[in-house]
């Protein structure tokens, strides 16, 4: 597998992707029990109720950046497994060790991402 790839860079790649992992649905646990909390009545007081409703609106899209970010990273760690991480996507090349290093779970290289 990925001829190019040192094996050492490879598992230094994994766990790079594995940290990001647990603190990915780390984040994700604290977003959903803030959201969760959203479901009781608002504030009565108007001011507070805006402040409310902004961090709400600043949690939720934490919320869906993360497990999008948390399904790219579940993704790459299958590839890795599957032995088809560093190989993009659509044109099957290799994606370079820099690439990588930079956006550890991308499947694409730099000509077709
Ligand atoms: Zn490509």
């Amino acid at each position: 597998m990925q001829n190019a790839m040192q094996n050492a860079e490879l598992r230094e790649l994994k766990s790079l992707l594995e940290t990001e992992k647990v603190r990915l649905e780390e984040l994700l646990g604290r977003t959903a029990k803030h959201l969760y909390r959203r479901e009781e009545p608002y504030n009565a007081d108007f001011a507070e109720q805006v402040v409310e409703v902004e961090n709400n609106q600043v949690v939720e899209a934490l919320d869906s950046n993360a497990k999008i970010e948390l399904q790219q990273i579940q993704a790459a760690l299958v590839r890795i497994e599957q032995e088809q991480y560093g190989l993009c996507r659509d044109c099957g090349d290799t994606i370079a060790i820099e690439r990588l290093k930079l956006i550890p779970y991308t499947d694409l290289c730099a000509n077709c991402a």
